[in-house]
This record gives structure tokens, sequence and C-alpha cells, in this order.
């Protein structure tokens, strides 16, 4: 087991980094690689942070789980398979456990991959106490300690966000994202509040595993963030497989005991009985404590630091990466801005002004059937561009793998392409259908290159694959 540092092991860190997740992990390897004296100080004894312990890692595991799950009781039948349960029983306990031992190996990858880089871990809480020191409180509470740096990087991400029980009495009744990570046993009738990634992810997790699902949403559809076309596919979808969408409905009360049934009430008069409550309402940065405006750090309103283009906080020699500036809360968009901001502070000359474009990020809602976007949605290229310089090109489709699948199981395969101008730059792909999810990175590419509708024509298709519809679009 590498060490766990428990003292300052120089008078002065290049680099000291507040945060053991995807940006903390990904700006402290890149700073090491160039020879920095670096330290990770993190407050769990789970390296890894958000996406490896209670994001992206279990979620798309128990993602997986429920598409098994579909595809033995929905689709295998098509495929002529014999004698499959009609109800294949999923055995949430012990997948828990196997899971967890899943993801513990990944914490003891993170923290070994540190210390082979020269990452020191510090397990505690770390507080900036100037623009050039952090002081460590250890888990005994007690015991603290300063490290001084001349470069101090906040990685500390976010945290799920819970209504307060004045707005909502009875709120902390309900769960959140962390909370579904640690449920023992699968709930017989769940409700989710929220249309977001994560209401939309769990919510068809729990559906497709079984449990009787409802949604509470304040609009009417699902993802009101993205392109209309997402929306208006995936919510009548999540309706038809069996999700109760309870449409322009908040929360007002929530009634019973932890570990027993809930009422949960809506301002639309509904009492929904379930079994769990689980919140999916947005995340907030985790600035709390950490004496950052003392120090000079300016948050915003949301509490999130304000950072330039650079990840420059206003205070010189502080900076700040990931969810925790507010801004495409995203694994690959943490560690690619720490990666480049290392490269800035540490790297060689040609990296003097290195930095993450955060324009034409794509990706992926894992919903059933999965979601893949990137660039602008219809309405928001219609306000940048005008709507005489817009061009849309879609196609609905069945994909080839539900040609063998009862009628009423084929999933809907929607593809739209939005140009502007008449050289038909590509600002937006939006593409929701069985593969979306792989299909989207390589797309992604190609809007980032700017791609032009013509260049997409001119390449050749790929058969039999979804995908190929991006290509032939007419
Ligand atoms: P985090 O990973 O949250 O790391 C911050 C770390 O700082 C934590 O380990 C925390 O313990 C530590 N910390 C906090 N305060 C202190 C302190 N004062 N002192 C010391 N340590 C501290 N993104 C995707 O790209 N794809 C997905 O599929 C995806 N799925 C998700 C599913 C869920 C349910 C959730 C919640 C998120 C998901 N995300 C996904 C988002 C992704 O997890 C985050 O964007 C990413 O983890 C952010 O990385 P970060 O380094 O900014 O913060
Ligand atoms: P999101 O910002 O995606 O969604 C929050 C949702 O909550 C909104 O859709 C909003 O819906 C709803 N909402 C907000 N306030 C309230 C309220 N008071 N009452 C009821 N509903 C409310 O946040 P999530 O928590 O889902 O996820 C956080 C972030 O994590 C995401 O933005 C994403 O960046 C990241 N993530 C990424 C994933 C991926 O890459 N696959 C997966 C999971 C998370 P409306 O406005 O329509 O009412």
């Amino acid at each position: 087991m590498p060490p766990i540092y428990n003292k300052p092991t120089a008078d002065k860190y290049d680099y000291v980094v507040i945060g053991g997740g995807s940006g903390g992990s990904g700006t402290s390897r890149r700073a090491a690689s160039y020879g920095k004296k670096v330290a990770i100080i993190e407050v769990t004894n789970k390296p890894g942070g958000t996406c490896v312990n209670v994001g992206c890692v279990p979620k798309k595991i128990m993602w997986h789980a429920a598409d098994l799950r579909e595809k033995m009781m929905l689709h295998a039948p098509g495929y002529k398979f014999q004698d499959i349960p009609s109800t294949p029983k999923f055995d949430w306990g012990s997948f828990k456990v196997q899971r967890d031992a899943y993801i513990k190996r990944l914490n003891g990858i993170y923290h070994s991959n540190w210390d082979k880089d020269g990452v020191e871990l510090h397990q505690g809480w770390g507080k900036l106490t100037s623009a050039n020191s952090v002081e460590v409180t250890l888990p005994d509470g007690k015991t603290k300690y300063t490290l001084n740096a001349d470069n101090i990087c906040i990685a500390t991400g976010g945290y799920p966000t819970i209504p307060s029980e004045e707005d909502i009495p009875g709120a902390n009744l309900g769960i959140t994202s962390d909370g579904f990570f640690e449920l023992e046993e699968q709930p017989r009738r769940v409700a989710v509040v929220g249309a977001g990634y994560i209401a939309v992810e769990l919510a068809g997790v729990f559906n497709a595993l079984g449990t009787e699902t409802h949604m509470i949403i304040r609009g009417e559809t699902v993802l009101r963030t993205f392109d209309p076309t997402l929306q208006q596919t995936l919510t009548p979808w999540m309706e038809k497989t069996g999700i109760k969408i309870h449409k322009t409905s908040k929360v007002t009360k929530v009634e019973g005991a932890k570990g027993q049934p809930l009422k949960v009430i809506t301002d639309s008069g509904e009492t929904i009985e379930v079994d769990c409550l689980l919140w999916a309402i947005g995340r907030h940065a985790a600035t709390k404590g950490m004496g950052l405006e003392e120090v000079g750090v300016k948050l915003d309103q949301q509490g999130n630091v304000v950072v330039d283009e650079y990840q420059n906080s206003s205070v010189s020699g502080v900076t700040a990466i990931g969810d925790v500036q507010g801004k495409a809360l995203l694994t690959p968009v943490a560690i690619a801005a720490g990666r480049r901001l290392s490269n800035r502070l540490f790297g060689p000359e040609k990296f003097k002004d290195d930095k993450l474009s955060y324009d034409n990020i794509p990706t992926v809602v894992f919903s059933h059937p999965p979601i893949g976007t990137v660039g602008l949605t219809e309405p928001e290229a219609r306000k940048k561009y005008g709507d005489d310089a817009i061009k849309i090109y879609k196609s609905s489709f069945r994909a080839l793998y539900f040609s063998m699948v009862d009628e009423e199981h084929k999933e809907p395969s929607v593809y739209k392409v939005i140009c502007v101008g008449p050289e038909e730059r590509v600002v937006g792909i939006h593409i929701i259908g069985m593969g979306s999810d792989e299909a989207m990175q390589g797309f992604g590419v190609a809007v980032k290159m700017g791609a032009k509708k013509q260049d997409l024509d001119d390449t050749v298709a790929i058969h039999p694959v979804s995908a190929e519809e991006l290509v032939t679009l007419r």
C-alpha cells in the first residue's frame, strides 16, 4: 500500500492540489511529470472523487445491468432464445458487493498511480490560509499542519443539492445520487425528482431493473436544456417503458420515516407512495468552510469559484478546475482542464498559453436508449445565427437490431445535424438511439475540426451500424 503522508516533506511545494477527484488527479500527475514537487489533499479515504465513487463509473455499471435485463426480457425472445424468465430477477445486494469491490480496486489504482508519479497523498481537509498556504486537518479532526506552495489548485468538486426542510418539509427523508450507490436493496417503488442527467439516468436504471418508477418534473419534458428533438423523443419513450412522469409538478411535502414507505405530496395535489425518494435537482460546488473568500478568492452567487479562461481565480497563484468552477460538470472536462493547467504552469514554452476550450464538448446521457450530443441545440443555433442561416438534417429510424424484436419494444433512433451558412458548417449533432453513446466521440472530433455537411457526405458509411445515418442524411 503506497504511503499516506501526515506531515509536510518540504518547506515549500511547487503545487498543492485540494481534492483528489478527476481534475485533481489529472492536474497533479501532469505537474509531477514535469518533475515538480506535488501534493494532493483529499478528505476521504477514496481516491478518485465523484466519478469513481458515486458517479460515472458505478452509474455506468448499473446502466449495463439495466441494459442487460432489458435485452434479456424484452429483446431476447424476438431472437428466439428459449427458457428466459419473463422477469429476470436482479440480485441488487450481491451485485452491490461486487460493484463496491471493483470501485475499491480503482481507489487503490488511483493512489498507486499518484505514488508512482511522485504525487504525495495527504488525507485530510484542505483549507486555504493564504495565497500560498493550505492547512491540512487530519481525519482525527485535531492534527493540523500547513503545506506551503507557489501554486495552489482548488479541485474540490461538488455535492448533490437537497431542498431545505423549510422549503419542503420532510425533504431530508429523501436520498441523492450518493445515497443511490449505498442502497443495499432494490427499492420496490421509487420517486426521482428532477429532469436532468442524473434523474434521467437513475430513473432509467430503476425502471429497467423492475422498480416501479415515478419522476416528478417541473416542466413538460426531461432534459430541458438539450435539443428539443431529444426531449421530445426520450420523454414519451420513458413513459412508454413504464416510468410514470408527473409533469409540471413540484414536491411540496414528504411524509413518513427513514426506512419506511414515504408519501410524496406535489403541488398538483397528487400523493405518490414510494419506498425511496431520490433528489436529482442539481449539484453545488464544494467551497464551504475552505477559507476561500477570506483569502480573496471570488465565488459567484451559487458558490462556484470564479475563474478566467486559464482557470485563474481572483487570487494570483490560486487556480480552480472541474466541478468547483461550475461550468461543464463532466469528468473529461475536469481532467483536460487540469492537465492543460499544469502544462501551462509547469510545462515547456510551447504550452505557455495552454488552456481548455469549453466549446463543442461532446457528452452522453445514459438514458434508455442513450443520447449523444455536441454543439448548439436548434434553438441556440437559430438564436445565434438567425433562422435563415440554419439548415437541419434529421432522420428517424429503427436500428437493425430491433428488426427481430416485438413492435412495442422497438426503441426509437433519431439523428439530427444542425448546419449553418452556405458552406453548411456543422454546429450541432444530437442523436438518440441504441449505440449513440459510442458513436458520439468520433462525431465530436468532426465538429471540433469544423466539419461541414459535405465532409459528412464525403465519408463512406460503415454498414450496417446506426451511425452510418449521420453520413447519409439528405
Ligand atoms: P470530484 O470528482 O468531485 O473530486 C473532488 C474531490 O475533492 C472529492 O474526492 C472530495 O472528497 C474532495 N474534497 C472536497 N472538499 C475537500 C477539501 N476541503 N479538502 C480535501 N478534499 C476535498 N461525468 C461524465 O463525464 N460522465 C458521466 O457518465 C458522469 N456520470 C455522473 C453520474 C453521477 C451520479 C454524478 C454525481 C456525476 C457524474 N458525472 C459524470 C460528473 C463527474 O463525476 C464530475 O464532473 C467529476 O467527478 C468532477 O471532477 P472534479 O475533480 O471536479 O470533482
Ligand atoms: P442537471 O443540471 O443536469 O439537472 C438538474 C435538474 O433538476 C434540471 O433538469 C432541473 O430541471 C431540475 N431542478 C432544478 N431545481 C429543481 C427543483 N428545485 N425542483 C425540481 N427540479 C429541479 O443536474 P444533475 O444533478 O442531474 O447532474 C449534475 C451534473 O452532473 C450534470 O449537469 C452533468 O454535468 C453531470 N452528470 C453527467 C452525466 C453524464 O455525463 N452522463 C451523468 C450525471 C451527471 P428543470 O429545469 O427542467 O425543472
